[in-house]
């Protein structure tokens, strides 16, 4: 993998990509406060993990968490140098089939699984207006 390259992908683009829809939103919103310590490992790799390039969510439920079995993060270079582990309860592997990232460069995708967080994202809409 190219840290430097995949960190200018998250300072420079990735941002411009993550999905708006709400289930994307609580996840960008609560992510890094819910697992600081998987946000510091993607770090290293150069990865945002504030960026995701696809959630996978499931409904919120009735005591206001929501599961996401998945997440997705492009990674720029080859994945040689990468591992599967485990961080913080969370698995980090190469996604098995992923949307099309529509990068030119050589890239791989991870997927992080499973992500649980509290659904907050409807308060937030609620005090804004
Ligand atoms: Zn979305």
């Amino acid at each position: 993998m190219d840290v430097r390259k995949t960190k200018h992908y998250y300072d420079v683009s990735a941002g411009d990509a993550v999905c708006t829809c709400d289930y994307c939103r609580n996840y960008v919103k609560e992510i890094r406060s819910a697992y600081p310590v998987l946000a510091e490992y993607l770090e290293t790799m150069g990865v945002d993990i504030e960026k995701p390039f696809e959630t996978m969510p499931l409904e919120p439920d009735e005591s206001g968490n929501i599961t996401y079995i998945g997440s997705q993060y492009v990674v720029l270079g080859d994945s040689s140098g990468f591992e599967e582990t485990d961080i913080a309860g969370v698995h980090i592997g190469i996604a098995d089939s992923h949307p099309m990232t529509g990068l030119q460069e050589e890239h791989f995708v991870l997927e992080v699984s499973e992500i649980d967080l509290k659904w907050t994202i409807q308060e937030n809409v609620q005090k804004s207006n």
